[in-house]
């Protein structure tokens, strides 16, 4: 759960306006927009040119930690990208373009469940991410 705006209301009221500038941004974007770090920084950067890239780490880390956005490691890419916080999906990436869109998918308890028993593990978190050629790249050939 989000609570940066309570924070920063009433407990914490010295919490660095540049993570609400973070968040904002981010918030403005909407679900299924995915900001790599440098995407953020360049946004941010247009706002307030001084801002240096690490506020702008540190600051999306602070927001991650507190639930206000989600984090999500790409399979093919070095660096993770960013979204608001919302219900849980799986991603799509492209492997021509590097698009990433939501796909409204969640890999079902039962599975879960199953694939821990015949591991023997605890799972505690997945995350899916289907990779392949995007509509606009399909249409590109
Ligand atoms: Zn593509
Ligand atoms: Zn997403």
């Amino acid at each position: 759960m989000c609570y940066t705006f309570v924070e920063m209301n009433a407990a914490e009221p010295r919490l660095p306006k540049n993570y609400k500038m973070i968040y904002d941004i981010i918030r403005a974007a909407g679900h299924g927009v995915h900001f790599t770090m440098s995407d953020v920084f360049a946004r941010v950067k247009r706002r307030q040119p001084t801002i240096g890239f690490s506020t702008v780490y540190r600051g999306i880390a602070r927001l991650r930690d507190q639930g206000c956005i989600d984090e999500i490691e790409v399979p093919g890419t070095d660096s993770a990208v960013y979204e608001l916080a919302g219900k849980p999906h799986a991603h799509f990436r492209c492997e021509r373009c590097g698009t990433v869109v939501d796909v409204p998918y969640q890999l079902p308890t039962r599975t879960l469940d199953a694939l821990a028993a015949q591991i023997g593990a605890k799972i505690e978190q997945s995350a899916l991410t289907l990779q392949g050629r995007c509509r606009k790249c399909v249409k590109a050939r």
